[in-house]
Parts: structure tokens; C-alpha cells; sequence
């Protein structure tokens, strides 16, 4: 059994882009932005012998705001320049009642699945309630970059929220709340490194 790293797209990968206080995805390629942290920290996460999927929600392809073809030429865009290992991506919107739509644990299932993952010991990292409330329903443990989005927090409490730097290096993290030998430093925006 594998141990993985579940990561949300949106503001975890890539930029954050925030509008009245909510979070958006990117309409375009050219909007996307891989966060500048991003690179470095997956490259610790995958010698550390995590693998790396990908878990996003584009209820924007249902909703015709942008176009299925764009979300995948994106998403190669973030496999050519990071060592990601698998890429779920749910389409539907809250109508559909699907089973892969954050909260609802269903891409972290067939992730786990497909790739032998002990959910147990993987963890999910996103940026929203939806996340970490997927991540908690998978079994794994959840770490929340809260970057104060106007929006209801976590039914689940996270294993880690992170704010800030000072936050994270108070050794809080590292040995009680995010256990075992796990430590998260935030740098200015999300994850820059998750290591054992
Ligand atoms: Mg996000
Ligand atoms: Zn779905």
C-alpha cells in the first residue's frame, strides 16, 4: 500500500484568484498560474515516497463557462511542470448528484483503488471546506490552507490548518496536531514544503 498526497487544483497548485472574497478558478489557459511554491514542494512530497494526485472540482465545464478541452490542456500544462502522479477531476455541478463532487470522497475512493493508496495514511491539502471535508470522508488526514475566503469553514476540523509561517514554525503542526514527524511550513501563500 501507497501513501498519498491528495491536492486540490485551485489555490493549492495554482494561484489563488480571488474576487469579493471568493475563490474562482481560472476561465483560460493563460489564467492559470502554477504557484510559484509548487514545484519545490511536490519535489519533497514525491522523495518523501508520496504519490501525488491531483482531486479537483470544474463545475464550470457544466455551467458552459469554460470548455472541457481548455480544463484538460490545463491540466497537462501542470503534469509537464510538476511530478504529479494521477489527475481526478469531477466535471458535474451540485445538480448532477455525482459521487466525485468535494465534499464527497469519490475521486480519493477511486484513487485508492486504482493505485493500492492507505487512505489512512495519506493526506488531502486544499484550500476550501470542500476539501477537507472530502479528505476527512476518505480517511485521511487534512491539512487547510485558510486563506479567508468569505465561506463556511470545515464541517470536519482539519489535522492542520495553516495561515501563516509563524503559525506553522511554532512546532504546533509539526508534533501534536499533524502526527507523526509531520511538519508544514507555509511560505506567503500555500505549502512550500510537507515533509516527513
Ligand atoms: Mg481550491
Ligand atoms: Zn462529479
Amino acid at each position: 500500500m501507497k501513501r498519498a498526497v491528495f491536492l486540490d487544483r485551485d489555490g493549492v497548485l495554482t494561484r489563488a484568484l480571488i474576487r469579493d472574497g471568493q475563490a474562482h478558478a481560472p476561465v483560460t489557459p493563460a489564467e492559470m498560474e502554477i504557484d510559484a511554491d509548487a514545484p519545490a514542494a511536490l519535489a519533497r512530497l514525491k522523495a518523501a515516497g508520496f504519490l501525488l494526485v491531483v482531486v479537483t472540482n470544474q463545475p464550470d465545464v457544466a455551467r458552459g463557462i469554460i470548455r472541457r478541452e481548455d480544463v484538460e490542456s490545463m491540466h497537462a500544462t501542470l503534469r509537464a511542470a510538476l511530478p504529479l502522479d494521477a489527475c481526478f477531476v469531477c466535471y458535474h455541478d451540485d445538480g448532477d448528484g455525482c459521487d466525485c463532487r468535494k465534499p464527497r470522497p469519490g475521486m480519493l475512493l477511486q484513487a485508492a483503488q486504482e493505485r493500492a493508496i492507505d487512505l489512512a495514511a495519506s493526506f488531502m491539502v486544499g484550500d476550501r471546506w470542500r476539501d477537507v471535508d472530502a479528505g476527512a470522508a476518505a480517511g485521511c488526514r487534512t491539512v487547510w490552507i485558510d486563506r479567508g475566503y468569505r465561506e463556511r469553514a470545515p464541517d470536519h476540523m482539519p489535522d492542520a490548518r495553516v495561515e501563516s509561517l509563524r503559525a506553522a514554525r511554532s512546532g504546533l503542526w509539526g508534533t501534536e496536531v499533524v502526527r507523526p514527524r509531520f511538519l508544514i511550513y507555509l511560505r506567503t501563500k500555500p505549502i512550500s514544503r510537507l515533509f516527513t
